[in-house]
This record gives C-alpha cells, sequence and structure tokens, in this order.
C-alpha cells in the first residue's frame, strides 16, 4: 500500500469546464486514455495492469464516474499526479460548481471550435474568475466544417474580456486538421490522418507556407507575455529572444498570477480536435508546464469553531494540522458510500479519529482510495494538496471540514459569493 507524500510541486488539481456539447466528456475521457497508457499504477486492488484493462475499456468505452479521478502524465521526463475534479456542467446548481472550483487549483476551458464561446462558457468563466482559479483554454472540434480558430480566439477577447496567449497554430482545416504549430517549440506536431486513440504525433519543421505566419505569432506571443512579465521584459528590451525554458517559465508565471480577480485573466490557448484523436497530449504537457500545483496556491483561510470571527489559515504542508474540505459524497456500487475529500493541510491516515468541525462531532475514517479511470488503489494515508474518496463517514456532508480534534477550523463558510445571474 502506498505510504509516501507526494511532491507537491508535482501536483495539479484541476477542472474541466465547457458549455454543454462543447467535448468536455471527450476530452476528459481521451486524457484519461493516454495518461492509463503511459502509466502502471503500482498497485492495484486485482493487481492487473494498466494496459490490459485498456485494451478491455476501449471495446467498452471508459466511463468516468467518479468525482474525482487521478492519473499520471509525464513531462520532461518527470512523472506528475493530475487530479481531475468533476465540475458540474449546469449552471443551476452554483453551489456544486462553487465547491468543486475551491476544490481545484486551475482549469481547463473546453470551447467548440465552431460555436466558440457559448453563454455557459461565460458563466463558467466568470465563476472561475471569482475564485482566482488560473485556467489554459482548448479550442475543440476544429475537424468540424465551419471550424475556425482564430475566430474563437477573438471571441475569447470579446465575450471573455480575457488575454489569450495563442501557444498554437492550427495545420489544415476541418476535415483536413492535421495538428498544430508549437509556437513556443517552433515545430509542427502532426497526426496521421486517421489517429487511432493514443497515437503519438510526430514532431516536425514547421510546413514551409506556415513559416511566415508562426514567426509572426511567435513574435506576438513573446510581446504579449513580455508585457505581463518583467523577466521577459527585460530579455526583450535587450532585443534576446528568450529560449524555450524561459517562455515556459514565463508563460507559467503569468498565467498563475493571472487569475482575474484583479482585471483581464490571461490565457494560454491550444487546440486540436479530442474526438479524432489530436492536440489532447500536448494539452496535458500545458496542464502540467502552466497550471498550478497546491505550492502555487495562497494559504487557505478559514475559521476557528469558537469563534467565526477569528481566522484560521493552513499551509498546503504535512507539518500543519489536518483540515480537510468534504465535497461531494458518492455511492460507490461496490464499496456503499465515500466521501471525497481535499486536503489542505496536515496528513490524514486510514482509521483515524478526526473532529468534524462544523457538526461538532468526531468521525472515524475507514479505508482510503485514490480512484483511478478503473480502479480505485487503496493507500493508508494522504497528504496536504492532495484529494482522496475515503470511508466511513456517518456524519459528514459536503462542504463539511475534518480537522484535527486539537486544532480545528472550519473551511467553508456558508456566505458563498453571490450566484452568478444570467444576463439573457
Ligand atoms: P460535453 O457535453 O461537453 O461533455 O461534450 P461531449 O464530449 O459529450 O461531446 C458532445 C458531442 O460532440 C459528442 O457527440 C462528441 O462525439 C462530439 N465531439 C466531441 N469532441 C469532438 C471533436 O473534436 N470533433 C467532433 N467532430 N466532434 C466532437
Amino acid at each position: 500500500m502506498a505510504t509516501t507524500s507526494l511532491d507537491l510541486a508535482k501536483v495539479r488539481n484541476i477542472g474541466i469546464m465547457a458549455h454543454i456539447d462543447a467535448g468536455k466528456t471527450t476530452t476528459t475521457e481521451r486524457i484519461l486514455y493516454y495518461t492509463g497508457m503511459s502509466y502502471k499504477i503500482g498497485e492495484v486492488h486485482d493487481g492487473a495492469a494498466t494496459t490490459d484493462w485498456m485494451a478491455q475499456e476501449q471495446e467498452r468505452g471508459i466511463t468516468i464516474t467518479s468525482a474525482a479521478v487521478t492519473c499520471h502524465w509525464t513531462v520532461d521526463e518527470v512523472d506528475n499526479t493530475i487530479n481531475i475534479i468533476d465540475t458540474p456542467g449546469h449552471v443551476d446548481f452554483t453551489v456544486e460548481v462553487e465547491r468543486s472550483l475551491r476544490v481545484l487549483d486551475g482549469a481547463v476551458t473546453v470551447f467548440d471550435g465552431v460555436a466558440g464561446v457559448e453563454p455557459q462558457s461565460e458563466t463558467v468563466w466568470r465563476q472561475a474568475d471569482r475564485y482566482g482559479v488560473p485556467r489554459i483554454c482548448f479550442v475543440n472540434k476544429l475537424d468540424r466544417t465551419g471550424a475556425d480558430f482564430f475566430r474563437c480566439v477573438d471571441m475569447i477577447v470579446d465575450r471573455l474580456n480575457a488575454v489569450p496567449l495563442v501557444m498554437q497554430l492550427p495545420i489544415g482545416a476541418e476535415a483536413g486538421f492535421k495538428g498544430v504549430v508549437d509556437l513556443v517549440r517552433m515545430k509542427a506536431l502532426v497526426w496521421s490522418e486517421e489517429t487511432k486513440l493514443g497515437e503519438m504525433y510526430d514532431v516536425v519543421d514547421i510546413p514551409e507556407d506556415l513559416r511566415a505566419q508562426a514567426e509572426e505569432w511567435h513574435g506576438k506571443l513573446v510581446e504579449a507575455v513580455a508585457e505581463n512579465d518583467e523577466e521577459m521584459m527585460e530579455l526583450y528590451l535587450e532585443g534576446e529572444e528568450p529560449t524555450q525554458e524561459q517562455l515556459y517559465t514565463a508563460i507559467r508565471r503569468v498565467t498563475l498570477a493571472s487569475t482575474g480577480t484583479g482585471d483581464t485573466t490571461i490565457t494560454p490557448v491550444f487546440c486540436g480536435t479530442a474526438f479524432k484523436n489530436k492536440g489532447v497530449q500536448p494539452l496535458l504537457d500545458a496542464v502540467v508546464r502552466y497550471l498550478p500545483s497546491p505550492l502555487d496556491v495562497e494559504a487557505i483561510e478559514g475559521h476557528s469553531p469558537r469563534n467565526p470571527e477569528e481566522v484560521v489559515a493552513r499551509k498546503p504542508s504535512e507539518e500543519e494540522p489536518l483540515a480537510a474540505l468534504a465535497f461531494k459524497i458518492a455511492s460507490d456500487p461496490h464499496l456503499g458510500k465515500l466521501t471525497f475529500i481535499r486536503v489542505y493541510s496536515g496528513v490524514l491516515h486510514a482509521g483515524a479519529q478526526v473532529q468534524n468541525s462544523v457538526k461538532d462531532k468526531k468521525e472515524r475514517i475507514g479505508k482510503i482510495y485514490r480512484m483511478h479511470a478503473n480502479k480505485r488503489e487503496e493507500i493508508d494515508r494522504v497528504g496536504a494538496g492532495d484529494i482522496v474518496a475515503v470511508m466511513g463517514l456517518k456524519q459528514t456532508t459536503t462542504g463539511e471540514t475534518l480537522s484535527d480534534p486539537a486544532n480545528q477550523v472550519i473551511l467553508e463558510s456558508m456566505d458563498f459569493p453571490a450566484p452568478v445571474i444570467e444576463v439573457a
């Protein structure tokens, strides 16, 4: 059973947000497929290798049933843990949406390449702004007739009042969509015509006819980053071309600093077609490169159960007292009641007694599970920054805090920001 703590710098807790039908489910399924393919879960309850179930799941189609699912993705030879938190798509369940926004650190917004920015995209965007969630965009469905990447980019400016960082250029259009120009690496990433599920792209030189456009957009990217980042501005003013590494780091800084709580959100924009299996692997790289780890997020604040006026802040560290938020109760066909929690600080051990600080009741933690796309993995401890499902909680409902009995905190107060009102 896994007993080690996670390196928080290599953890991403993300949500995927979209207007209905933009391709959130398809994108998530592809993410789970690619990440499952490249990673063999160390210990799983029946010991089957990931690739075995992938073959089976491919026949049946992967189903995403979990409120939070954990996967792994390697970038620059470093393995990262990505927890994908289900973000309800229906805007009428505002409290549910806001609660899921609270437990995630970053988000991917998926747009339909034909429809562009739709009403629900605007709503979820404003909700993410409210919670200061840094995000990247994926313009999906570029294989469809009428899809237009740049129209969608313009709509991100006009409708969302955001500053898009164009990270890729599409190669080919509609049925002829082949791949993308990566404007940081200045290489073309191309897939075969009938890309099979899981197929990797080839990295080739930028096609001759796109060379000038790619140079132009690379320049615009560097300029936009420089306008928002001092280090990049210094290089820019000295007329120096940033290295790939400098550009990655500066884009990360700009994305993380831009949480929408000030004025405009700066957001890197990627493209592809999840359904036709093109574009999802670079999107996963971007999740790791540009979205925050739990360490990048400010200490969470709650209040003392004794005194609602007394602010208690908890850092994302295992050295701090335990504070965890229950954000979803689910019923598992095999396990029964599961409570999904995000641990903000401290460590939670299977079998431990903790305090539900909202109800002022003791709770005994049963087994702890990490939910993968296909299986659950039993672990005996979970530390700050991580998201898991636990068994055994009898009284705890969503929105309630589990604390160290000797050091209590209530994380979520009931005074949510006012619901986002739809403007007709
Ligand atoms: P969700 O409502 O946002 O979860 O959207 P889905 O992932 O369920 O996708 C809605 C519909 O669009 C489904 O019929 C998908 O097969 C289709 N779809 C998703 N991604 C693409 C894509 O990249 N290209 C095309 N042509 N269709 C897509």
